[in-house]
């Protein structure tokens, strides 16, 4: 079927209405009347081509919040009118060690990503969540604890599974000292994460004037990394560091601030890194590491969790037709803390 939805046609063009096709309803699919849907920086960079060229039409979108409208023969997971969501992937190839093991993301043929990954069912590449609808194998559907305020808790898909994934993989606890690299989306769910755990927590920020903002999410301290005094304050002093900083940049003040035998873990920049100290990870043993997204488990873990505990991101709703606007927004460290794009405004 034929469904609205918002794309870009060039590396260099703004997102603008688009026509799409969504399959029909296979035996295992779930057909979701998308709700809301949140802005990641993933999207930007996937429509402008940062990450190589891009399949276009780019149509993004992976925090997707929605209704089930109908379900195939096959299903048993989830049922018509049931609160769900859609984040980074959508289908995965089920059988190797890491599918096995729960960790779709790191599929060992490839995930199928929500948008801009080839397509096995329309041979085309897939299409994401800014648009009116969308249809998806149940294994990849989350349910969403209905306690949620549904208009916030679309970031969780990206945002928070992307933050919670490497502070539990790293086993943050109690009493750890955990330092968030970067106030944008990812980070202000770090945040809010490492503080549900019993972190101490730290902001770590370029941006002074986010610090209030810092302790309202949940910030024990807040370290401002262009001040050579603060950071040597907090130097050998974290067990440890979530980057969400978008783009490449100078790690090594970073490590200057890890212990003996910790690890920095990189969720940000997705692009070769800036010169590494050598020195720096030898002389206290210290690790650079990577993460992505989380598994379909591991997310409908987080999710339980979010609802239990009540742990949401903040937003700010926009209309689809604001969405250019926000983007630049979000590419000028302006965002308060996630945009997410009421799609009923498609329908304008
Ligand atoms: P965002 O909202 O733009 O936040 C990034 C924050 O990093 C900014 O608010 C800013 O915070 C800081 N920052 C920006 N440029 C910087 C620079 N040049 N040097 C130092 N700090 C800088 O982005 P996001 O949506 O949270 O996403 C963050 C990154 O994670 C993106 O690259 C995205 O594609 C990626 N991502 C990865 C995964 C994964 O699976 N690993 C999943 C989702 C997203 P301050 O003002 O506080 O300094
Ligand atoms: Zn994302
Ligand atoms: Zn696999």
């Amino acid at each position: 079927m034929t469904v609205k939805a918002y794309g870009a046609h060039a590396k260099d063009k703004d997102l603008e209405p688009v026509q799409i096709e969504r399959r029909g309803l296979k035996p295992t699919d779930v057909h979701i009347d998308i709700l809301y849907c949140g802005v990641c920086h993933s999207d930007i960079h996937t429509a402008r081509s940062e990450w190589g060229p891009a399949k276009y039409p780019v149509v993004p979108g992976h925090e997707i919040i929605g209704r089930v409208t109908a379900v195939g023969n096959e299903v048993t997971l989830h049922k018509e009118g049931d609160l769900v969501g859609v984040g980074c992937m959508v289908d995965s190839c089920r059988t190797c060690h890491s599918c096995q093991d729960d960790l779709e993301q790191y599929c060992e043929t490839g995930a199928t990503f929500t948008y801009n990954s080839h397509d096995p069912h329309t041979g085309g590449h897939t299409y994401g969540g800014y648009s009116e609808s969308v249809v998806v194998d149940e294994a990849f559907v989350l349910s969403i604890p209905e306690s949620l305020d549904t208009a916030k808790v679309a970031p969780l898909l990206c945002a928070g599974i992307t933050t919670w994934s490497p502070l539990k993989h790293w086993n943050v606890k109690k009493g750890d000292k955990v330092g968030v690299i970067g106030l944008g989306g990812l980070g202000h769910m770090g945040i809010k994460f490492a503080h549900a755990l019993g972190a101490h927590t730290v902001m770590i920020t370029r941006s002074p004037d986010k610090a209030g903002d810092a302790e309202a999410l949940g910030a024990d301290e807040v370290l401002i990394s262009t001040d050579a005094k603060q950071m040597k304050e907090h130097a050998n002093s974290f067990d440890f560091l979530l980057n969400t900083v978008p783009v490449d940049h100078d790690v090594n003040p970073y490590l200057g601030l890890m212990k003996r035998d910790t690890t920095m873990a990189m969720v940000g920049a997705i692009e070769p890194l800036s010169k590494v100290h050598g020195g720096a990870l030898i002389s206290k043993r210290k690790n650079i590491a990577g993460s992505m997204i989380g598994g379909i488990k591991e997310t409908q873990e987080m999710l339980d969790f979010c609802g239990e505990h009540q742990v949401l991101p903040d937003v700010e709703m926009i209309d689809i037709q604001e969405v250019n606007k926000a983007w630049e927004r979000v590419v000028d460290a302006d965002v308060k803390y996630r945009f997410v794009i009421d799609m009923a405004s498609l329908k304008k």
